[in-house]
């Protein structure tokens, strides 16, 4: 179905400049080809610096971190955690996968993220039932923070660790600092179609020391301080290594440039778009920066004329890569038997939103021709 002639236009394609390469060269220079080395060591400092926290571990994913934020914060069998539904399944399955249960909570249309309003009942609730989940994991979705202040109030008012998945928000900001600084552990990807990648990998930032050392520890198989090798604990194979570190500090030195270019492309959309009746952009919610790192909307299938899918398709047929907004998690089989406060929200974003080709790299030619296909979806006359 697809027009084999034109090349393909990619969501969020990689974007990668000289100095990576230089990066790159250097570790093979030198021999640091294993894990760890001075690239590992100085993306670590340079993504604390940028994000405005103590301490950083660079690892294998982002999954990874939030595996490794969750098990620090004592999550483990038995244990609740919430987490907002409206996001990418790898928010969830680590809390699976310690043998504890996810609570998902639906989205606000401010901003499509955790609605605080609804953490604050649920967690009253289970405050005066005596059984308190051990964490939250708030997602930032699609490059813009959630709304933190109270999030950051109510976990602290009943001791529930507040974790931010901030892998889709690097760039962004919540009332000028960073989303993924604000609670106890922030985790940050590295993954292909991330704002910026190391060809996948991942950082988990906290303000506390111990906890980042104990992060490091546990992700090298969690060796005691021993010349021979002494375990009390049980770790992960989960360090970065330093030719990926590489890549990954060369593409945070024009981490700004590729948030520009990221809400060039939104202004462009949405200056050619944004008035045709039955489509919303997301709303930039008044407490921060959005990155943009995609561009998403919503379709009213009355008032546009056509349905999400048939833009979609209408893209696919020209060889663009468009994609339905995450399908929420109460929605997914796999968490079928989960307990969902609300649901609304996330599912009407789920049935109507479309994420547009949003990469850093994308050329005005291209984008023109997304714009021109979505402009004829629109109902005529
Ligand atoms: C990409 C992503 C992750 C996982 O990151 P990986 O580096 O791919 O493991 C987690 N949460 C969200 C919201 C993501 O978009």
């Amino acid at each position: 179905m697809t027009a084999p002639n034109k090349t393909r236009i990619y969501l969020s394609p990689p974007d990668i400049g000289d100095l990576e390469r230089r990066y790159v060269q250097e570790a093979f220079d030198t021999n640091w080809i294993a894990p760890l080395g001075p690239n590992v060591d100085g993306f670590e400092a340079e993504l604390a610096a940028r994000v405005g926290v103590g301490h950083a571990a660079a690892l294998i994913s982002g999954t990874a971190a939030l595996h490794l934020a969750l098990r620090l914060c004592g999550v483990g069998p038995g244990d609740e955690v919430v987490v907002s539904s409206l996001t990418f399944v790898a928010s969830a399955a680590p809390v699976v996968q310690l043998g504890a249960r996810p609570i998902f909570i639906d989205a606000e249309r401010a901003s499509w993220n955790l609605d605080p309003a609804l953490v604050a009942e649920f967690l009253e609730t289970r405050a005066q039932e005596g059984r308190l989940p051990r964490a939250l994991i708030v997602v930032h979705l699609y490059g813009q923070s959630a709304d933190l202040d109270p999030l950051v109030e109510i976990c602290a008012r009943y001791g529930v660790a507040l974790i931010e998945d901030a892998a889709e928000a690097l760039g962004a900001t919540y009332k000028g600092r960073a989303p993924g600084s604000l609670g106890k552990a922030g985790i940050f990807s590295f993954n292909g179609n991330k704002i910026i990648t190391s060809s996948g990998g991942g950082m988990l930032v906290s303000d506390d020391a111990d906890f980042i050392a104990h992060a490091r520890k546990l992700a090298t198989q969690a060796r005691d301080p021993a010349p021979h090798y002494e375990h009390t604990e049980l770790g992960y194979n989960y360090r970065m290594s330093n030719v990926v570190a590489g890549i990954g500090r060369g593409q945070l030195a024009s981490l700004d440039q590729k948030v520009q270019a990221r809400r060039a492309n939104f202004a462009h959309y949405q200056e050619a778009l944004g008035a045709l009746p039955g489509l919303t952009f997301q709303p930039e919610a008044p407490w921060g920066m959005h990155s943009r790192w995609l561009t998403c909307l919503t379709i009213d299938p009355q008032t546009f004329g056509n349905d999400r899918e048939a833009i979609r398709l209408a893209l696919e047929a020209e060889n663009i890569e468009a994609r339905p907004v995450w399908k929420p998690m109460h929605l997914q089989p796999v968490f079928a038997e989960a307990e969902m406060v609300g649901g609304a929200v996330s599912e009407d974003l789920f049935e109507r939103g479309l994420c547009l080709p949003s990469g850093s790299s994308l050329s005005a030619a291209d984008r023109e021709r997304i714009i021109a296909i979505v402009g004829d979806c629109a109902r005529q006359g």
